[in-house]
């Protein structure tokens, strides 16, 4: 257990994610009478104070009653526009301490330094858009967010080739993320709310009827305010799935509904191949889908089982194999570093494998024991490596990233990760997936389709997102259809409505 006690701030959020970089595995709780923490335990203090035309920003350790260390930086107060520029500096100012504090006790830095959310390039975007040159959007990354040097180059690779899809950015413009909460089987890693379809094959009728119904109102919306869908994305779950009339009718609405022609990037999930068949891939050709991703996770047969996929390394050959039979130039390959029981060796193995397949996409995602998934439930008897052993598959991907012809092109971090890392997507050259990078970069509004979906809208003018999930269960989402498109189509509105 690890208590945390603010003075004279609240930012507890900013505080505790950065306190978990550096204590993955430990109770964090945050306590405001310190005579109530018990005396065995790690105590961090983390504050400011404000004396007269300078900040004091401090971090205090301490346990059993005495003081293992006290580290204070002392800055001018400079002049702010806003009270959010103003609360923006204060908090990095305060990681800022927290961070060299937990530095000296633990000797120990972090790659990603004091950078704990989620979309890291954002930061560079601002930067850039700020015509900032690209040696002062370096030293900035290192001077006030202390990132690696190798972080800082991944993180200025990526967001250079982001930059010429999300930019001009283009109100009218949007993308399209439509929801099959259905799997075949529950991996143990997973933390979203896909039902195992054997076990719920009556809803999935019920539920496409109300996405269609979804679909259609919001298509509706669409052609009456003249947006134009740059992307549609179809994910999960698993869509592929679906059986192959089910599949089809989904897609047959689709393309009466928006103009598919115009649209620039259509991706399909496909990331189970015991979903895949021939039928419904020629199925997906038809109707002008353009990318799929066929998902291995890992090439190592043990693995698979162990983290509860229902199918062998073969099949995911075979499914590839067969998917360029039928046409598909363009297939991305989900992995995942940090796997229960994998070492180094089997990450390259699996990169060995990927290599003979050569996808145009791999995307490589670090392990993150999320909350509410099946691994969390059994972390006791799982040994899971904490660091350094994924930096250095990281490295090995990295390595076979570059060496094979792919470039980094989009990048996020997610809660919860092995090591505090990220998941990197890499590409052949051309072959970019927008819809991943307009995702991050959330410059363009997204509408989400189907449960769990999350509508993200964009007010650009204001530097505001505003967003609105779909309720997650099925039942749930069957019944408040209408309730959800209401308030879905009345947050477009306060976008493309204004009088
Ligand atoms: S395939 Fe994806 S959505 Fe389905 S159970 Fe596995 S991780 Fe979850």
């Amino acid at each position: 257990m690890i208590y945390i006690k603010l003075q004279g701030h609240i930012y507890e959020y900013d505080i505790k994610e950065m306190v978990r970089q550096y204590f993955p595995k430990e109770n964090i709780q945050m306590i405001s009478d310190l005579s109530k923490a018990s005396k065995n335990e790690l105590i961090i203090i983390n504050g400011l104070k404000v004396e007269k035309d300078k900040y004091k920003f401090y971090t205090i350790f301490q346990k059993k009653n005495q003081i293992l260390l006290k580290e204070i930086m002392q800055l001018r107060i400079p002049s702010f526009e806003n009270d959010k520029e103003k609360q923006r500096w204060e908090k990095r100012k305060l990681k800022v301490i927290l961070y060299y504090s937990m530095e000296k006790q633990y000797s120990k830095s972090l790659p990603w330094g004091i950078l704990t959310g989620i979309r890291p390039t954002k930061i560079v975007h601002k930067l850039m858009d700020e015509e900032k040159k690209e040696e002062n959007i370096a030293k900035v990354l290192k001077s006030q967010f202390l990132l690696s040097n190798e972080k800082i180059k991944l993180l200025m690779d990526v967001a250079k080739q982001e930059r010429d899809i999300v930019y001009p950015i283009d109100k009218n413009k949007v993308s399209i993320y439509i929801g099959i909460p259905f799997c075949p089987s529950r991996c143990v890693y997973c933390s979203f709310l896909s039902s195992v379809i054997q076990k719920n094959r009556e809803s999935v009728k019920e539920y496409l009827q109300a996405l269609y119904y979804e679909i259609k109102e919001i298509g509706k919306y669409i052609n009456k305010h003249s947006l134009s869908i740059e992307s549609i994305y179809i994910g999960g779950g698993t869509p592929t799935v679906l059986k192959v009339d089910e599949l089809k009718e989904l897609l047959d609405i689709l393309q009466e509904t928006f103009n598919i022609d115009e649209i620039k990037e259509y991706t399909l999930e496909a990331g189970r191949p015991d979903t895949i068949n021939k039928e419904k891939l020629i199925v997906a050709l038809s109707h002008g889908i353009k990318r799929i991703s066929i998902n291995p996770q890992t090439m190592n047969q043990k693995t698979l089982q162990n983290i509860g996929r229902m199918h062998s390394v073969e099949d995911i050959k075979k499914a590839y194999f067969l998917a360029r039979e039928i046409g598909f130039s363009f297939i991305n390959m989900d992995l995942i570093l940090g796997l229960p029981g994998e070492d180094l060796k089997d990450v390259k193995r699996t990169l060995k494998e990927v290599e003979i397949l050569k996808p145009e996409n791999i995307t490589v995602h670090t392990m993150s024991v999320k909350k509410g998934s099946k691994l969390k439930e059994r972390l006791e008897e799982i040994k899971l490596d904490q660091g350094q052993k994924v930096s250095k598959m990281i490295e090995v991907a990295q390595d076979f990233a570059s060496s094979n012809g792919y470039y980094a092109y989009y990048l996020y971090r997610q809660k919860y990760m092995l090591g505090n890392l990220e998941n990197v997507g890499y590409c052949k050259t051309g072959y970019r997936s927008i819809y991943n990078i307009q995702m991050i970069a959330e410059k363009q509004t997204i509408i989400g389709l189907g449960a769990g979906s999350v509508t993200k809208v964009v007010f650009q003018e204001k530097d505001r997102i505003e967003r609105m999930p779909n309720v997650k269960n099925v039942e749930q989402y069957i019944k408040r259809i209408q309730e959800m498109i209401d308030r879905k189509l009345s947050l477009l509105d306060s976008l493309y409505c204004k009088i």
